[in-house]
């Protein structure tokens, strides 16, 4: 089984979407599980709604926007099967009933109970185009997997229990007649069941954690970039994409700052050897970055790491 991850970039319009099933067409035949980021910039538009809500403000306008953006790709997309688009239906009426009730004592807890409806919709839209014309594909809610502690807004795995959710995971790609299981990155639900948030740009970590629970034969994140680069191509010139990095060196450079795969990524992959591949969205065929263990050091490339602004106290 092999676990892909897409954010919000391969799934900011209707092409992006058709772009995704083309590369899950490469793979016909294969067990995927399939981790979805909420769309485009859709988090931070709700961010915004949480913003108001909070302080008692008119989030109507930002709710809105963030219902028509998803309806246009729908439509755009030619619709959803009836199932698919009740399932979206519902999701918006539970969004905005949740923001016509009170704010609870827990800001982070509101804050998560929202925000995470950019991924319960984005997986529904892709789920539902993808069985327009598959029938081996399923929408699984993460939150019966991913077991979180209750720290909202960055909680933190509870990998024992997370790990009797990963049966579910088996059950359906196994034993079922499904192929390709598309899921929420970026969410859980915490021991009390409420909804629960890995932190900003957390569905890498969860493509990790979902690997890492089902024993994966590896897990890819698709990006808009070639790959790994030695450096950030918006301040230096002529970079390079790494073709092989071991876990401690990409650790090493997430943890510094280069922003291609979130910090937590690598640990949990590392744990059990599962190959990490970073490639593009925009070009499946190139081979883009391998991260794993066994790397030859035949000819090591520097990698460079901007960062503005620094005070060193020594
Ligand atoms: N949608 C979340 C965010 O924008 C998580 C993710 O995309 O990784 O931070």
């Amino acid at each position: 089984m092999r676990v892909f991850k897409f954010g919000g970039a391969s799934v900011k319009s209707a092409e992006a979407v058709r772009n995704l099933e083309g590369i899950l067409s490469q793979y016909a035949g294969e067990k995927l599980v399939v981790v979805v980021s909420a769309m485009g910039k859709m988090t931070n538009k709700l961010e915004q709604i949480v913003e108001c809500y909070k302080n008692q403000e008119d989030w109507n306008v930002h709710f809105d926007e963030f219902e028509r953006f998803h309806t246009e790709i729908v439509e755009e997309l030619g619709g959803l099967n009836l199932g698919a688009q009740a399932q979206m239906v519902q999701f918006l009426g539970e969004l905005r009933s949740l923001l016509k009730e009170e704010p609870s004592q827990n800001p982070k807890l509101d804050y998560d109970r929202i925000v995470s409806f950019g991924e319960l919709l984005s997986t529904t839209i892709v789920h539902g185009y993808l069985e327009k014309s598959n029938d081996r594909v399923e929408w699984l809610d993460v939150r019966n997997v991913i077991i979180t502690d209750r720290d909202h807004g960055r909680a933190d795995v509870d990998w024992d229990r997370s790990m009797r959710g990963a049966g579910l995971l088996d059950h359906h790609l196994n034993e079922g007649e499904t192929d390709i299981l598309v899921t929420q990155g970026f969410i859980g639900s915490s021991t009390l069941g409420n909804t629960t948030t890995l932190g900003r740009e957390g569905s890498d970590f969860s493509a990790a954690i979902l690997g890492y629970l089902c024993d994966a034969q590896d897990v890819t994140i698709w990006k808009d970039v070639a790959g790994m680069l030695n450096a950030d191509p918006k301040w230096f010139n002529n970079t390079v994409v790494l073709e092989e990095v071991s876990y401690r060196e990409a650790l090493e450079l997430s943890y510094y700052g280069a922003s291609v795969i979130h910090p937590k990524t690598i640990k949990p992959l590392q744990n059990k050897e599962i190959p990490l591949y970073v490639k593009s969205f925009l070009d499946p065929s190139a081979p883009g970055t391998t991260i794993h263990s066994k790397v030859a050091d035949a000819k090591p490339v520097p990698s460079y790491i901007f960062k503005p602004d620094q005070v060193l106290i020594s």
